[in-house]
């Protein structure tokens, strides 16, 4: 392994809605401005399913081209000097087993020995064994559930094959799902699952949210869906349903569980009162936390077949960089100063704790408000 800039006592502290290191507002406090304290990678852009709201959907394929040389990507890893956390994306991550053992586990043994934490994005669908390699060294296992029932899932989940998936095949990847995250949250893995707020889900979050509880997940997480890749033609909720599906959800809620939002479009520099009050509610509401967004604040993406560096893994905003060329640490001082469409958002309400909106939530719901003359009201 190469040498690292070692910054062990990440690790003292366990994750939890105290401590949340993919929060941009932490490094923030700290640094007195945005540094990349986050890499996302994205390992592979095959997977065996193709969801209707798929935020990489665009960038799926049937076969991919080969990596740039492991080595090359821990260097520029190694080169960020305030690097806290790495998330490992796809596709599929583990769609193929070789990716598991020639990239993830590699990537995660780096981290580890570094202090640095960990997350995979993964739908949990492939046999255990693919999972359970990665047990000793990954911090959360990210997985979307929007289901209730096996028949949502085959809907949502093959939407955009092109063919028609059998759903007797679709069920038998959503019973190996659930045995799969039953199983790893009982071997000790930090099981986070993801659902988004949109036009099926919005109301029947608690029955989601107590099917995430059974299976022994540790967190549920809850965003908006946005309308990007293959999400963009589905139809999109009004601020006020989302608003009535968090309440209705935090009145059903099992409170043992930690409930993370994040990238929601309410801010404290809100005019509405109904906004407002969800926000006074979310800070007060026990092992209930808001993240702020980090795509841009803390955080870029690189494709490790192209070295390409985005903003976010969806590549809605082009390329700005490239690893081939130099230092992320560069790359993202270069997005953070001159990139305009990063002065549009970047405004920050300490006392809020808010560290400005997501540009898509801004481009979908605040197309003409310039943030940066916004400020938030006490909470
Ligand atoms: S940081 Fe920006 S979005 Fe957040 S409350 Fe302040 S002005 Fe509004």
């Amino acid at each position: 392994m190469i040498e690292t800039n070692n910054t062990a006592g990440a690790w003292s502290q366990a994750i939890s809605p105290k401590n949340d290191p993919w929060d941009p507002i932490v490094s923030l406090r700290k640094y007195g401005r945005h540094v990349l304290t986050s890499v996302e990678l994205t390992v592979t852009n095959l997977c065996n399913m193709r969801c209707e709201h798929c935020a990489v959907g665009d960038s799926l394929v049937l076969k991919e081209p080969e990596q740039l040389p492991l080595p090359l990507i821990l260097k520029r890893l190694d080169e960020v000097e305030h690097l806290q956390t790495i998330s490992i994306t796809g596709g599929e991550p583990t769609f193929r087993r070789q990716t598991v053992e020639e990239k993830i586990i590699p990537l995660l043994k780096y981290a580890k020995a570094r202090g640095v934490r960990s997350q995979i994005n993964s739908n949990l669908t492939l046999s255990y064994d693919r999972y359970e390699p990665l047990l000793p060294f990954l911090d959360v296992m990210h997985i979307s559930f929007n289901y209730t029932s096996e028949r949502d899932f085959h809907e949502v989940g093959f939407a955009r094959s092109g063919h028609p998936v059998p759903a007797e095949a679709a069920y038998k990847l959503y019973d190996t799902m659930i045995e799969n995250t039953r199983k790893l949250s009982e071997a000790g893995m930090f099981i986070s699952a993801e659902s988004m707020i949109n036009y099926r889900t919005h109301e029947k979050l608690p029955q989601i949210h107590r099917m995430i509880v059974e299976m022994g997940c540790r967190r549920h997480e809850v965003h908006p869906m946005y309308a990007a890749d293959f999400a963009e033609g589905l139809p999109v909720l009004s601020l006020a349903e989302m608003r009535q599906a968090i309440h209705t959800l935090l009145d059903e809620r099992d409170p043992s569980i930690w409930m993370l939002f994040g990238t929601l479009p309410f801010f404290a520099c809100s005019e509405g009162e109904a906004d407002i009050a969800l926000l006074r509610r979310l800070r007060k509401e026990p092992n209930v936390t808001v993240r702020n967004d980090p795509d841009g604040r803390n955080r870029v993406n690189v494709n490790m077949f192209t070295g390409d560096v985005y903003v976010t893994d969806f590549a809605a905003i082009p390329a700005f960089g490239n690893v081939n060329e130099g230092r992320l640490d560069d790359i993202f001082a270069k997005w953070q100063t001159e990139h305009p469409l990063n002065q549009t958002v970047n405004c920050h309400c300490d006392a809020a704790g808010c560290c400005g909106p997501n540009l898509l939530v801004a481009d979908m719901y605040y197309k003409n408000i310039d943030f940066k003359t916004r400020q938030a009201i006490t909470l």
